[in-house]
């Protein structure tokens, strides 16, 4: 059997619900081979993720998944084995994270004031310490008061990118953001270009400047993406030069996503670390 590889999680870290070692621990029981854990905006996660990865025998990859955004769309990046303690990369999103915490209690003021039953106070009782802090955990709150079956039911009502509530929050734009990974030694990825928001989606024609800025590949195969955009996907890919993963975007029960519901082939995973410059991958045990 080929080796099971997927390169898109997310951990207690960020928005995920499992903590990093647990989202190892499940890689494992379901019989992934490598996994890569991609909080947003951080690499908080990365210490106890490498020790249970080193512990479960599954090979880890060390990444991140930088929320960008141009011209009032947002764009994600997966950032795979970039240095942590790069300066630029580091302050740039230490400045996101930062820029969330007011961001989330402004979108909580604007839902309190329209008779919503939410308080900051409930919110940041679902953040895990230290996480960087997202809309699924005001969705979580919103849960936990009986508002709402689940996230995805307070993100259709209350927190979608279109909702009146929604309010940006700081984040460096997705060119920038090739830049900083490439800077830091990493290999940049175009987390699932064409996931819509208010039924728009990112003109070729940006991840073409991407492209040029050093982007080495694009993740085409998500849920997100029917078969249109997998087949616009690789057909990009394949004009400017580029490689094709495919991953989960696992946030244990936060999303229906199941792990290694889409893989990436070994042979792009040979490329991420070949044109890595910042941290090597964990190796299996
Ligand atoms: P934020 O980073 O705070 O802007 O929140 C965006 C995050 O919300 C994404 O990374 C998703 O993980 C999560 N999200 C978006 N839509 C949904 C949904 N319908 N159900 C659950 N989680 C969602
Ligand atoms: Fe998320
Ligand atoms: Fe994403
Ligand atoms: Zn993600």
């Amino acid at each position: 059997m080929t080796v099971q590889i997927d390169l898109h999680t997310h951990s207690t870290a960020s928005d995920g619900t499992q903590p990093p070692a647990a989202v190892v621990q499940s890689a494992r029981g379901d019989g992934l081979d490598v996994l890569a854990l991609t909080d947003h905006d951080t690499t908080s996660g990365w210490a106890e993720a490498t020790e249970a990865a080193l512990r479960h025998g599954v090979s880890l990859v060390r990444g991140i998944e930088i929320s960008c955004q141009r011209d009032g769309t947002s764009v994600h990046l997966l950032g795979y084995l970039t240095d942590p303690d790069d300066p630029v990369l580091s302050a740039e999103l230490d400045r996101a994270r930062q820029s969330r915490v007011t961001r989330l209690e402004r979108m909580v003021e604007l839902m309190v004031a329209d008779g919503i039953p939410i308080t900051y106070a409930e919110v940041l009782a679902q953040v895990p310490a230290g996480a960087t802090k997202g809309r699924p955990h005001i969705a979580d709150a919103l849960v936990h008061n009986g508002s709402v079956a689940n996230r995805d039911e307070a993100f259709t009502k209350w927190l979608g990118n279109d909702s009146p509530y929604y309010v940006s929050h700081y984040a460096p734009d997705p060119v920038r953001a090739v830049q900083l990974v490439v800077g830091a030694g990493g290999v940049a990825v175009h987390a699932h270009p064409f996931t819509s928001t208010r039924g728009r989606t990112i003109p070729d024609a940006l991840i073409e400047e991407m492209a040029a800025a050093g982007l080495a590949g694009v993740e085409v195969d998500h849920r997100d993406h029917d078969d249109e955009a997998r087949y616009r996907g690789r057909a990009l890919a394949s004009r400017l030069g580029l490689f094709v993963t495919g991953s989960s975007d696992y946030h244990g029960t936060g999303k229906a996503n199941r792990l290694g519901e889409n893989t990436t082939a070994p042979a792009v995973l040979e490329q991420i670390e070949e044109q890595s410059a910042g941290v090597t991958p964990i190796v299996r045990a």
